[in-house]
């Protein structure tokens, strides 16, 4: 079983009501090779809602405790993440799922790049929480723009 990010299958989870709909992570989902899950709303968060970003470093920060996820107006939310990081892990388990499909430049499912924590639409290198988590259970990590390597068929769109 593969797990991705939900708004990458049609289901409008993001903060702003929308999805990501993405060809090749849609395709393992009719196929039931996949389940969506959205860590945000797991850890209790709406749809919509405030955007978040991590602010003082970056996911593995976050996870060390030296770093938050705050919303524009320094609202903090960084309990509410790390509720919905370790939901998802607790599914993962459940499931036997060893590789994760994961939604770009998120706070919590990015990986390799993040916004920088000043709203102001930089990125910077760095994972998000949920990424920083899954790396340390050892998991089989993507994202949208590389995930047809798994099945070269599928090319991602
Ligand atoms: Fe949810 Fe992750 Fe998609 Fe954000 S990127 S809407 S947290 S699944």
């Amino acid at each position: 079983m593969i797990l991705v990010s939900a708004c990458l299958a049609g289901v409008k989870t993001r903060y702003d009501g929308e999805s990501r709909d993405n060809t090749a992570v849609m395709r393992l989902i009719a196929e039931r090779k996949a389940m969506p899950l959205c860590p945000e709303v797991l850890g209790g968060r709406g749809i919509p809602r405030e955007p978040v970003e991590i602010v003082g470093g970056d996911g593995e920060d976050v996870l060390d405790g030296t770093a938050k996820v705050l919303d524009k107006n320094g609202k903090d939310y960084t309990s509410e993440i790390l509720d919905g990081v370790n939901e998802f892990i607790r599914a993962l388990k459940r499931f036997n799922a060893d590789t994760v499909i994961l939604k770009s430049k998120s706070p919590t499912c990015g990986m390799g790049k993040i916004y920088d924590g000043t709203f102001k639409g930089n990125l910077v290198d760095g994972d998000g929480v949920l990424t920083a988590a899954l790396k340390r259970e050892g998991i089989r990590l993507y994202n949208e723009n590389n995930c047809d390597i798994i099945f070269p068929d599928m090319k991602a769109k």
